[in-house]
């Protein structure tokens, strides 16, 4: 058994870390698909119940095959400690609600996930939480924000779906100013590519279901923190209200995190292939891509991110029309609304993943009819740029 032994480089970790095995000594994770367990007696009931004794007593609370993940995605992420939840959104949502209480303020970039912007606008005001949305890319907007009853900070870097960038050190600082915490959604980035916690980040969450199961299988995802904020604030929330992963979902995500490093790897050097291929084409008016030199925070980047992002925002010429054609052009490039997966996934944010904002909301996002964003896959990038070739002939003229 091993949690990640110093020095490991993250694809040693991503293979062995946390790994539990049974009296059996099996090679690959077991899965312990198990609702309890049992008791060799009364007094061990008891004593597990008290804690007296370690041991696991219910799978919405602990289930080894989970711990494993848990354990697992710590080595990655330098954390403490974790909490694997059914899905990302349970993730973000644990995160929030369990730290938060009525008369607390947060702030939250405005540039985040759809359900994440409906929990902050629309879900913590009914329990009494203030929110107030700013333009994460503006410095002085989170200075300005700060209340006395502040109590959390809230954002995502790359954003959804333009891949705008949040200067992660500075959001740190203001929050420690304030005596906030911070809670970053890393999904965009991946834990390969972004370290928020050594930027001084407090919360970490993803949804597994993208890059970390990477197979478009299972929904998932985890809460990462130190172990007094998970003890003081998590622990009860999480065993009560009961956001927990099935053990079965945790076995998929385990085996993604094997292959995670070459995926991301892969589907990093094909998207930053495609974004120059896009923005040499006269048929494409933006493209917004985390490593290129034209993107408008190209100096935060090296800063925060040691690699590229696996997603390219772009504008085909012509709005919506020049969209659509375009979309339904594409022969290999799936129309999806989801990201991560090893097949190449693209999706018109204004009529599906935004469609919910107003028509100002989503200008302000840099939201047009034209507005693409691409989750590139693990196919031969010649292939996938041949395919966004012959879609443009026919989408992308204006
Ligand atoms: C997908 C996603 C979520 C939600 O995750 P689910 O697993 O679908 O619940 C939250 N934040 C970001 C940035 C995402 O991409």
């Amino acid at each position: 058994m091993g949690d990640g032994r110093d020095g490991w480089g993250p694809s040693t970790a991503m293979v062995h870390a946390g790994t539990m095995r049974s009296g059996f000594g099996e090679t690959s994770e077991a899965l312990f698909l198990t609702q309890g367990f049992v008791y060799e007696s009364a007094e061990a009931a008891e004593a597990r119940f008290k804690g007296d004794e370690p041991g696991f007593v219910y799978s919405r609370y602990a289930n080894p095959t989970v711990e494993m993940f848990e354990r697992r995605m710590c080595a990655l992420e330098g954390a403490e400690a974790a909490r694997a939840t059914a899905s990302g959104m349970a993730a973000v949502a644990s995160a929030l609600m369990c730290q938060l209480s009525a008369g607390d303020h947060v702030v939250a970039a405005r540039a985040l996930f759809g359900s994440c912007r409906w929990i902050v606008e629309k879900l913590l005001p009914r329990y009494g939480v203030a929110t107030t949305l700013v333009d994460g890319t503006d410095p002085a907007a989170w200075e300005r924000a700060v209340r006395p009853n502040t109590k959390l900070f809230f954002f995502e870097s790359p954003t959804n779906p333009t891949l705008e960038v949040i200067d992660i050190a500075h959001v740190v600082s203001v929050a420690r100013s304030c005596g906030a915490r911070t809670v970053i959604d890393n999904v965009f980035a991946t834990p390969l590519h972004q370290k928020p916690i050594e930027l001084g980040v407090d919360i970490v969450v993803y949804s597994t279901t993208k890059h970390i199961d990477g197979q478009g299988r299972c929904l998932g995802g985890v809460v990462l923190g130190r172990q007094d904020w998970i003890d003081e604030h998590l622990h009860d929330f999480f065993r009560h209200t009961g956001p927990s992963m099935s053990p079965f979902n945790a076995w998929v995500m385990l085996k993604g995190l094997e292959t995670l490093p070459l995926r991301v790897a892969r589907q990093a050097g094909s998207a930053r292939a495609v974004a120059d291929f896009l923005a040499d084409h006269g048929g494409v008016s933006r493209v917004v891509y985390p490593g290129r030199p034209d993107h408008p925070q190209a100096n935060i980047i090296p800063r925060q991110m040691s690699g590229g992002s696996t997603l390219v925002a772009f504008d085909v010429a012509g709005g919506k029309k020049a969209a659509f054609a375009f979309e339904n052009a594409l022969e290999i490039i799936g129309i999806s609304n989801n990201l991560g997966d090893a097949k190449s996934l693209i999706t018109h944010p204004a009529t599906t993943t935004h469609k919910n904002l107003s028509d100002e909301d989503r200008a302000e996002l840099s939201i047009g009819g034209g507005t693409l964003r691409l989750s590139v896959g693990l196919e031969d990038t010649e292939d996938l740029i041949a395919d966004l070739d012959r879609a443009l002939a026919v989408g992308g003229r204006p």
